[in-house]
């Protein structure tokens, strides 16, 4: 199998968990850097639960359709600006999930408050609900997510930035889930927030290829089964 379509069928699935897991809606989309400043990206008129290669176009970081049927969502802007500034990002993710939004909205600061959750930890947030639909915004992200793996967008939503889509996509999953941990523990008690050593030994202990390839592994066999 060539490796464009490999990694056409590696954003598909990454889309196709997401949508099934709740945590991308009707407007979310992910993407791979190809060499010579192109990305693969779902295109924005889509159903991601039922998304196939055919939905996934190539563009350059101006937006210009190289191959694909399609147009590339209006929020591309967010991929080319971490494209140009993070050489050591080679995939993107951006959507609106609900429980790390509704932190973002309420103004009240993400904690560490699960061991996998504390990979994204500190998370910055972007002052803005503003669509990131045009260079400005998309630098306004990148300047807040500096080097980090991950960003929320005040009262907008979140994205994450890995090596590879198994990354960005592991690390949305971990953000989202210890956001709603976060958000129910606070209903009944105070969240318990990881110490400096507590959170030292998750990264050491959890921060690798195998541990994220089973996190993905997991979903993906969800899918496979319908479940
Ligand atoms: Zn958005």
């Amino acid at each position: 199998m060539n490796e464009i379509l490999e990694q056409k069928q590696q954003l598909v699935r990454c889309i196709r968990m997401l949508e099934r897991s709740g945590i991308m809606d009707y407007n979310g989309h992910a993407s791979i850097r190809l060499p010579e400043g192109r990305m693969l990206i779902n295109i924005g008129n889509c159903q991601r639960s039922q998304l196939t290669v055919d939905d996934i176009c190539t563009i350059d970081l101006d937006g210009n359709i190289i191959e694909g049927n399609g147009k590339p969502p209006l929020e591309f802007h967010l991929h080319a600006g971490v494209y140009k500034v993070r050489s050591d990002v080679d995939a993107v993710i951006h959507c609106h999930p609900n429980w790390s939004t509704i932190l973002s909205t309420a103004g009240v600061e993400y904690l560490p408050v699960y061991a996998q959750g504390s990979l994204v930890y500190p998370l910055p947030v972007l002052d803005s609900p503003d669509s990131i639909n045009n260079p400005v915004m998309a630098k306004r992200l990148t300047d807040s997510l500096g080097d980090g793996p991950a960003a929320l967008m005040k009262a907008h939503g979140a994205a994450t930035v890995g090596k590879t889509i198994v990354d960005a996509f592991v690390l949305l999953n971990y953000l989202e889930d210890n956001s709603q941990r976060q958000y129910m523990s606070a209903q009944i008690g105070t969240p318990y927030c990881f110490t400096a050593e507590e959170l030292a030994l998750c990264r050491e202990k959890l921060w690798n290829d195998t541990l994220f390839k089973r996190t993905w592994d997991h979903f993906s066999a969800k899918l496979d089964a319908g479940a």
